[in-house]
């Protein structure tokens, strides 16, 4: 074991830590936590402390912590094969019994699974694989795509651009200009008050199709949304968006990807997130659920009718050009086999519904009354509170009052990481599938008293 003076030495020396401020963390105004282990929802650190993870590493530690079957899983299948690719036909009977699993967990008319590493390269796979769509099919112009503001779908140069968050541009040249970007379908943060959330589902949808129409149909291939936007501050979607997004998408033959790396897998109370919202998409995107995070692994699943037309693309011009030296590696595929496995048998998806409606309901009736909280939302086992300065006028707080990171901080004096989501004064929830009542009223009780601490 490393002494923790060398391990502090090293890291402040030559980790590049993702996501991070890096100036302030050379300073050594930012403190590392070096994470040592974990069961259930919690993790360990160096230090001795036991921290109950309410957001699941990253929205990615579905089953917990801790779980021997994964474990043991990957160990059987690094001893048996650790590694073989899986172009030109090959595979192993892990990747192969992984995509036989998601497809039986999609929705209907879903064909084929591309598996990847991240939730961005992902994202990556399906926008090549929606403009090689567009080629094949003789129109090269139609090749924009749509996202929305406070969207988040990875950190690529593509992925990034479907972003819709401004830190994730700023000082990147991006957004690229194929990419454009529409209403967040975020009733509490609308700019008219006086707007019915039924107004504002009319607006959103009316948004979307003005843009369509003055760039043209013609050159925008697909629409990419979050069933519950994520990262960019937990917003399940106003009652009718999805099918008033639809309608408009169906209209101008416009490709719908729904990004599930967050939702898929049963974070919402459903083993998928556009079967709970009628979401009928050409494309998904999974990642995190997959595999609870256990190994690395991603997939893009792909429906009839676009696979049908990538087959005929190969018979005209050869073998697509798309693959990645770890697509459907066999650790990752071996773990998501576990996982699945796992997710059925301890009725995971089932107690996300329950456990999470229990923690929504209670965060509710703890914190809606506080002067502070503008809002208090979510949708399965995803939660977030939303501070505000003024709640009568729905003012917000000034970033630089650093609101949300001060009560997220406060939580965590007290053995709870929350996220202080990274566009607003919001902290967001989004633990383990696993969560008990009782864990779910011990976030529950330190958010409560967080939140009177820097807010009084
Ligand atoms: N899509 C969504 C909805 C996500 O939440 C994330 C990650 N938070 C991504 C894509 C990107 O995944 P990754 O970080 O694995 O590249």
């Amino acid at each position: 074991m490393l002494r923790n003076d060398q391990l502090d030495q090293w890291d402040h020396d030559h980790f590049f830590h993702p996501s991070t401020h890096l100036a302030q963390f050379a300073r050594g105004e930012l403190k590392n936590r070096i994470v040592t282990g974990g069961e259930g929802v919690y993790i360990h650190d160096r230090e001795g402390n036991r921290l109950l993870d309410a957001f699941a590493g990253l929205y990615c530690v579905n089953i917990g912590y801790g779980r021997q079957e994964v474990a043991e899983a990957i160990a059987a299948q690094a001893k048996e094969l650790a590694y073989y690719h899986s172009y030109v036909g090959h595979g192993t009977e892990a990747s192969v019994t992984l995509a036989k699993m998601v497809i039986d967990r999609a929705p209907e008319n879903m064909s084929r699974v591309y598996f990847g590493l991240s939730g961005s390269d992902a994202n990556e796979t399906n926008v090549k694989l929606i403009w090689y769509y567009n080629n094949i099919l003789g129109r090269p112009e139609k090749k924009k795509i749509i996202s929305r503001w406070r969207g988040y779908h990875g950190s690529g140069l593509m992925t990034g651009s479907l972003t819709g968050l401004d830190l994730f541009h700023k000082k990147f040249d991006l957004p690229l200009s194929q990419v454009l970007h529409t209403e967040a379908p975020y009733y509490f943060r609308r700019d008219d008050l006086s707007m019915s959330e039924a107004d504002f589902v009319a607006h959103c949808a009316n948004e979307l199709e003005a843009m369509i129409e003055r760039e043209g149909a013609d050159t925008i291939a697909a629409f990419i949304g979050e069933p519950v936007l994520g990262t960019g501050g937990i917003v399940p979607p106003p009652a009718g968006y999805w099918a008033a997004i639809q309608t408009v998408l169906k209209k101008h033959d416009i490709l719908l990807v729904a990004d599930e790396v967050v939702t898929g897998f049963g974070r919402l109370g459903t083993m998928m997130g556009s079967t709970h919202y009628g979401i009928e998409p050409d494309i998904i995107t999974i990642a995190k659920g997959l595999t609870s995070a256990y190994a690395p692994l991603s997939g893009s699943i792909i429906s009839d009718k676009v696979w049908k037309v990538l087959e005929q693309g190969t018979d005209e011009y050869g073998a697509i050009g798309h693959g990645w030296t770890y697509s459907a590696h066999p650790i990752g595929a071996a773990a998501g086999v576990a996982n699945l496995k796992l997710i059925d048998s301890l009725g995971l998806v089932t107690n996300a519904g329950e456990t999470g409606a229990y923690l929504n309901a209670r965060m509710r009736d703890a914190l809606a009354d506080h002067r502070n909280v503008g809002d208090v939302r979510g949708e399965g086992m995803l939660c977030a509170v939303e501070l505000v300065e003024d709640k009568d006028n729905r003012v917000f707080f000034d970033p630089a009052a650093k609101i949300g990171p001060s009560i997220a901080a406060a939580l965590l004096k007290r053995g709870v990481i929350a996220r202080a989501m990274p566009q607003g004064d919001i902290l967001g929830f989004a633990p383990p599938l696993c969560l008990s009542r009782e864990e779910a009223d011990t976030i529950i009780a330190a958010t409560s008293d967080a939140v009177k601490e820097v807010c009084g």
